[in-house]
């Protein structure tokens, strides 16, 4: 039987298994998960202490040109009702989540044509003149590097574009062909040349993973070293070509939180409205295993019931900003405390 203890203490020495060691820990029954989390738990208390770092959420459009088959605002989803926030809009959405504490807003949207540089660049200049004190997080799809540079020339900090899977086979099962998983690593790269605090990040139990990709996706983390990592179980959409396909598993997304705050200290690691959605207290239990970020909504309401990726999305309760009382309240539950920061990655040394 493996020694978990000692795979565990390597693992928070080292910042690194072998393959074989990687895959016994993905696949185990559950008998490590507890010395995990607690180890997750001394690593991120030694770099963040309790803080937990709140981002308004601004969902600013759901109009999307790409087809991934798992997403429920993809272009084929016809009985998507489809919406676009005005600049007025969500100038508003920040007045009001600056007004609740937020520090950081992250306008994450579908790859929608109308948001051009020029759009997107005089939106961005606009939050950044009236919370010079913020955080401008954009999550907005593959663009030009031209496109990014200028983007944060204009005053975004951050960008998140999730690698989705670093497996190009298996990227092509969950993507059209016209996607492709090089353009989205050189997205990433481009990114952080520039200067960008960036975050990648995968689904768990998208359908055709394996434990192979998941180990290929740590293993494409640790060369990209991002400063954000976002993962969350797969959920299906029931108007989408994988509606019949299982949901991703809590246990592992929880045990690959984890695992990263061991092999990233720094990271910014989000405790997602995906495992929120799947699981009850799965926010809480998030940041138990080494999550430090939870990204509340601060969406207009009535474009938050649009913007469905997956099926009973939560955006309600403490999922929404309005609510951060009972987020706040859950969080302090959890041994936690939310703090008014724009929340910055700590500066890393090696990432040791
Ligand atoms: N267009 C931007 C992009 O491509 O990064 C941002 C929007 S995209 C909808 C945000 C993320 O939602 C994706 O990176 C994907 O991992 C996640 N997502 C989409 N459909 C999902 C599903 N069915 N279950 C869980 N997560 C999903």
């Amino acid at each position: 039987m493996q020694n978990w203890k000692n795979l565990t203490d390597t693992l928070q020495k080292e910042k690194n298994l072998d393959d074989a060691d990687f895959r016994s820990l993905l696949t185990q029954t559950g008998e490590a998960d507890a010395e995990l989390f607690v180890r997750a738990d001394q690593v991120r208390r030694a770099v963040y202490g309790d803080a937990v770092y709140i981002r308004g959420l601004i969902e600013f459009t759901n109009i999307c040109k790409n087809d991934c088959y798992y997403c429920g605002i993809r272009r084929s989803n016809r009985l998507a009702v489809r919406y676009r926030l005005t600049k007025e809009q969500v100038l508003a959405c920040c007045r009001q989540g600056y007004d609740l504490g937020f520090r950081t807003f992250v306008l994450q949207g579908g790859e929608d044509p109308y948001f051009t540089d020029a759009v997107l660049c005089d939106w961005v200049e606009s939050i950044k003149n009236q919370h010079p004190d913020c955080a401008v997080t954009l999550s907005a799809g593959e663009r030009s590097r031209e496109s990014y540079r200028a983007l944060y020339h204009a005053g975004a900090d951050r960008y998140l574009l999730r690698h989705e899977t670093a497996t190009a086979a298996h990227y092509g099962q969950l993507h059209p062909p016209e996607m492709q998983c090089e353009n989205r690593r050189r997205c990433l790269y481009d990114l952080k040349e520039i200067g960008f605090q960036v975050g990648a990040g995968m689904m768990v139990g998208s359908p055709y993973q394996t434990t192979e990709h998941l180990l290929a996706d740590l293993r494409f983390l640790q060369q990209l070293q991002p400063d954000m990592i976002g993962i969350g179980p797969f959920i299906h959409h029931k108007d989408t070509p994988f509606a019949h396909c299982p949901d991703g598993s809590v246990t592992l997304t929880l045990r690959l939180l984890a695992i990263l705050r061991l092999l990233f200290p720094y990271v910014l690691l989000p405790a997602t409205t995906a495992l929120g959605t799947l699981a009850e207290n799965g926010r809480e239990r998030g940041l138990q295993a080494g999550a430090n970020v939870v990204m509340p909504n601060l969406s207009p309401p009535d474009a938050r019931e649009k913007y469905m990726l997956y099926q009973n999305k939560l955006h309600t309760g403490a999922e929404s900003a309005e609510q951060l009382d009972r987020l706040k309240q859950a969080v302090q539950t959890a041994g936690y405390r939310v703090v008014t920061d724009v929340g910055h990655v700590k500066r890393r040394n090696n990432n040791t």
